[in-house]
């Protein structure tokens, strides 16, 4: 493996487990709320919310729609096609999202050796970035509560350039950041569009975190578990 200098990495579903974290605060948002007295099935609703949420957020990456609206209308959706007929819908689905954001900062779950590969990478001399979609506050909170920022060089997040991944413009803007260039650097991630096509277009390694179980064979290198990547870099 040649040499690198500088790492990048994806925090949802690559250092902070947001599927589990994500479970646990849908699931309490919906009985504070009080969703159980009309909905029977959490289940129900649940599957709804997947659905809507993941092709918002396709939208969202590509720069189709904006965050305040992605927010609101996920649970919008999600409790229509759960057949809510009440006239406070928008209301309802403003409450829960400020509850469900609420929720899921709350629970610090990490993927299995997310610190200790930080740790690793950081005794080894690169220098560690992340770099994110996710909303601004919630990924800041997130490093911090889960112990990752005093591995952390810069936090580059969509929210903060304009532009986010896979779109060149942001890979760009962190290369610009941290004074790399392309050969220099290494992307890990768990997406492989907006974490390995995006950086493969830019230049950069890539190393896919295969946590999906759905293959991307245009990564240079897949690891199924973090602690892997030791035996990468
Ligand atoms: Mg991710």
């Amino acid at each position: 493996m040649q040499q690198f200098t500088t790492v990048f990495i994806d925090i949802d579903n690559t250092l902070w487990w947001f599927s589990r974290n994500s479970e646990l605060a849908l699931e309490t948002t919906f009985r504070l709320m009080g969703c159980n007295t009309w909905c029977k099935s959490y289940q129900v609703f649940h599957d709804h919310y997947e659905h809507y949420n993941h092709e918002l957020w396709q939208l969202y990456n590509q720069g189709g729609v904006k965050k305040e609206v992605l927010e609101v209308k996920r649970f919008e959706q999600a409790l229509e096609a759960s057949n809510y007929c009440c006239d406070d819908v928008d209301e309802l689905a403003t409450a829960m999202n400020s509850c469900y954001l609420d929720q899921l900062v709350k629970n610090h779950h990490l993927l299995p050796g997310a610190v200790e590969l930080l740790q690793y990478l950081h005794d080894k001399g690169y220098q560690i970035n992340v770099i994110s979609n996710g909303f601004k506050g919630v990924q800041e909170r997130k490093l911090a509560d889960g112990g990752m920022n005093r591995y952390i060089t810069h936090v580059v997040l969509s929210e903060d350039c304009g532009i986010t991944k896979p779109r060149p413009g942001i890979y760009d803007y962190a290369m610009k950041l941290c004074g790399a260039q392309p050969q220099d650097i290494v992307m890990i991630g768990d997406d492989p569009t907006t974490d390995i096509a995006g950086a493969l277009a830019a230049g950069w390694h890539t190393i896919y975190f295969n946590l999906s179980g759905v293959p991307c064979p245009t990564a240079h290198h897949t690891v199924t578990s973090l602690l892997e990547i030791k035996n990468l870099l």
